[in-house]
């Protein structure tokens, strides 16, 4: 039992000293389930209550709580129809929110890919350099060995040991101008790659600049679809209670299964939804005003545009 409030703890709020472990803000579950969790973190602004928790979880909406007035066919058919155009809205902008995360990730992709490219040019580089370097060492040994055969030149005694020295040291020599050669090719190598990382690096600087903003657009678009779809969802909430319960509960689940467009208006004499053909029967059970009629082709409840005015 709850006790109540006063006997003079009137400034005390009225569940002050309720036996309560924690708050449970209770959402109707049901209610736009499917639409809503289509989009991240948005919480649906159905009406919510504050319900203590005891143990046993449990949900309903607000108005199951109070008697839901008796309401003819003909008015719920026409909150049915205002509700349907928030619903369509609402519809639309969520699919809008769920193509955003996706354009955001192309950006980054392609952020992401020249980034990559970029990488690879400066290992490149990197290579280049270490091999510049073994090939300068190289010739310094080269050097050496000249130095080291020309002082054997002097110490020589034969003609032939000295002509063999001599072809030996041309040996070496070809090799040094071939190897010069090469680390001369290698540093305009280096310089030329140098240069385009340079220039890769102020692209990408600029790129970054341009995937930043373009992120920042789309996740400014996202906060104002969802604040336009919370608006809406607040409307939404004031038509709902005038609804009868299980209408409410079949109107929303053929809006998850038929993209939105759960009600429509008789077109000629077709479905506004399907197109397809309705009898003239059904029609005249519309008129009647004591059931609501489904087009049997496509499942979604039907009006007339006349029956609004
Ligand atoms: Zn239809």
């Amino acid at each position: 039992m709850l006790p109540s409030h006063g006997k003079g703890r009137r400034f005390e709020p009225f569940y002050a000293h309720w036996n309560i472990k924690s708050w449970a803000v209770l959402i109707p579950k049901y209610h736009l389930s499917k639409i809503s969790t289509e989009v991240e973190g948005s919480i649906p602004s159905v009406p919510t209550r504050i319900i203590p928790f005891t143990g046993n979880e449990y949900e309903k909406p607000y108005w199951k709580d109070r008697e839901v007035p008796e309401v003819s066919i003909l008015e719920q058919i026409k909150k049915l129809v205002e509700l349907q155009k928030i619903d369509a809205e609402i519809y639309e902008f969520k699919k809008g929110l769920k193509e955003k995360p996706a354009l955001i990730e192309e950006f980054k992709e392609r952020f992401e890919e020249q980034k990559t490219d970029l990488k690879g040019l400066e290992e490149k580089l990197k290579t280049l350099q270490l091999e510049r370097k073994a090939k300068e060492l190289d010739l310094q040994i080269k050097e050496q060995d000249i130095a080291k055969a020309n002082t054997q030149l002097s110490q020589i005694k034969t003609n032939k040991e000295y002509t063999a020295k001599l072809t030996e040291i041309e040996y070496i020599k070809s090799d040094q101008s071939i190897l010069e050669e090469k680390i001369l090719i290698s540093y305009e190598e280096i310089d030329r790659l140098t240069a385009l990382i340079g220039k890769e690096k102020t692209v990408l600087v600029e790129e970054e600049k341009k995937f930043l903003a373009q992120k920042k657009e789309v996740e400014d678009t996202v906060k104002e679809i969802q604040q336009k779809v919370k608006v809406l969802e607040t409307k939404r909430n004031q038509i709902v209670p005038d609804i009868d319960r299980i209408t409410l509960a079949r109107y929303e689940r053929i809006l998850v299964n038929k993209e939105g467009l759960a009600i429509v208006s008789i077109q000629g004499n077709a479905c506004g939804g399907c197109y397809m053909n309705v009898p003239a029967q059904m029609i005249n059970e519309i008129k009647m005003h004591d059931k609501i009629v489904y087009c049997e082709m496509c499942a979604r409840m039907l009006y007339l545009e006349e029956d609004l005015k």
